[in-house]
């Protein structure tokens, strides 16, 4: 027998014994080009692991200088990631895509956001600290690319973690790259090598290593009701930031100019890709027709009577199943490109699509992803709340409310019961923008951790000193 497959015999043995890992071959290194992305999956995870290892030697101090770089390289990279995402999906608007990385660059919390606990008594003192997991999966969206990796890099980094992404193939190229710039940026202040990496072609085979590997403690998925539901099946610890289709509620006692100009802004901002963004509207009567008008004016165009069908058949289409699903050569696309679609002739700039339709057309019942809205007349605000409740299909995601009644707002926001309720404001002040609060992209809706932060990422751990350290 030749040594060579002696070695093969004995590695055929040892793994036959030990599992896998034994006689996994030395892992490869990602290039200086595209720090942290791996031809193998499995490697990318191993060099997560090891980089995590690292920084777990390092100090706190560390850790802050290398989220600063972080934050620092994000915003100098903000326009470029922009522009590589929006070329590469055709997704939404450069303008506003550079504003999400530049918000979950500055605003995503960093390790200020952990915060220990002690408990004192006459048995002494206990300690309770957030540790990492270890090496965290992050599957992430098409929609919001490189903001969602900068937001959960800063997060995950912040609370001790490395992380392996996968990210939605449609998008790969500019979440390697902001990857890459990440490593590159903590490499220069002393982190790890490869604290971040990714395979360099994701697909749903490496979404399924990363969801099986022993080494990925914790998973975070963002994105639509399929993945959610996969990773939710894996059995490992997961935190699941699933869909939307956030209504809005407009009451009699809103200030009507003020709803209509935050309705468009927001439900039009980046061609309404976000999952937080209004979907669908339920406006009572008597303030109805003024709100219309009231959005028109604001940029929005609202479809004739016949146009509806048009744009109808247009932007929806049958799936293998013979369901109704939304056609994903229009996500994302500028209002105008829409009509342009459907031979709808429009002379000025437009935001937004708008049209009045019942509650159960597909304007309402479909999270469309595209700057369309449908608008429901109700005849009081309990009929909109109603049916509000309903179009949110318990995905327990967003709501937006315009209204000066505090009763009203504080009856439909209980019934609701989103992580979200944005009360007279365009739905982006959710995520802090116009709005209190940090800002993340990853909104755990399903598992129940909102919006996500470091501590999010991070298991409890308690020490107990008994019959000491108590100073009083
Ligand atoms: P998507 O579900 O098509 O893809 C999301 C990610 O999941 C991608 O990386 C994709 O490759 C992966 N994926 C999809 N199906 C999979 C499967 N069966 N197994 C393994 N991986 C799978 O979503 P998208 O179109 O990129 O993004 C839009 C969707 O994401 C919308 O539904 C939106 O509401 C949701 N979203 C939610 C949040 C949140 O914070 N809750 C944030 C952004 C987007």
């Amino acid at each position: 027998m030749s040594t060579q497959d002696l070695i093969e015999k004995l590695r055929a043995e040892m793994e036959e014994k030990y599992g896998n890992n034994v006689t996994q071959k030395p892992r490869t290194i990602s290039s200086n080009s595209q720090l942290g992305c791996f031809e193998d999956v499995t490697d990318a995870i191993l060099a997560a692991k090891e980089s995590q290892q690292q920084l777990m030697k390092l100090t706190m101090k560390k850790r802050d200088e290398i989220i600063a770089a972080m934050r620092k390289t994000s915003i100098e990279n903000a326009e470029k990631l922009a522009v590589m995402a929006h070329e590469e999906t055709g997704f939404g608007r450069v303008a506003d895509k550079i504003i999400k990385n530049l918000l979950a660059a500055e605003k995503t919390p960093g390790t200020e956001d952990l915060h220990s606990l002690t408990y004192t008594g006459d048995n002494g003192m206990t300690l309770v600290e957030l540790a990492p997991f270890g090496v965290i999966g992050s599957i992430t969206p098409s929609t919001n690319p490189s903001s969602t990796v900068i937001n959960n890099s800063i997060s995950m980094v912040a609370s001790g973690n490395g992380v392996v992404f996968n990210p939605h193939p449609g998008a790969k190229k500019v979440c390697l790259e902001t990857i890459s710039l990440l490593n590159k940026a903590i490499n220069e202040v002393g982190g790890p090598k490869e604290l971040l990496t990714a395979p360099i072609n994701p697909t749903m085979d490496t979404s399924k290593v990363i969801m099986t590997h022993k080494d990925v403690r914790m998973l975070a998925v963002t994105g639509g009701e399929a993945v959610v539901e996969v990773a939710m099946k894996s059995g490992k610890k997961c935190i699941a930031a699933g869909p939307g289709n956030p209504p809005i509620i407009v009451d009699e006692t809103a200030n009507i100019e003020k709803a209509a100009n935050d309705i468009v802004r927001g439900a039009s901002f980046d061609n309404n890709v976000l999952c937080i963004a209004e979907k669908e509207a339920f406006i009572v009567n008597s303030v109805f027709n003024e709100l219309r008008n009231e959005m028109v004016r604001n940029g929005a165009y609202e479809l004739k009577h016949h146009e509806i069908d048009i744009v109808t058949k247009e932007v929806f289409t049958k799936n293998k199943n013979g369901e109704t699903v939304v056609n994903r050569n229009y996500v994302g696309k500028c209002a105008s490109d829409i009509l342009k679609g459907c031979n709808i002739p429009v002379n000025q700039d437009i935001k937004l699509i708008i049209a009045e339709v019942n509650d159960n057309h597909p304007f309402i019942t479909i999270e469309m992803l595209m700057p369309v809205l449908g608008l429901v007349r109700v005849y009081s605000v309990d009929e909109a709340i109603e049916k509000a409740v309903i179009a949110e299909k318990g995905y327990h995601h967003t709501a937006i409310m315009h209204s000066e009644s505090v009763p009203n707002l504080t009856k439909a926001a209980r019934a609701m019961d989103t992580s979200i309720f944005v009360k007279n404001a365009p739905s982006f002040a959710g995520i802090g923008m116009e709005g209190e609060g940090f800002t993340t992209l990853t909104i755990a809706t399903p598992t129940g951790e909102g919006l996500t932060s470091a501590r999010s990422f991070t298991r409890i751990r308690r020490c107990i000193l008994a019959g000491s350290f108590r100073i009083v």
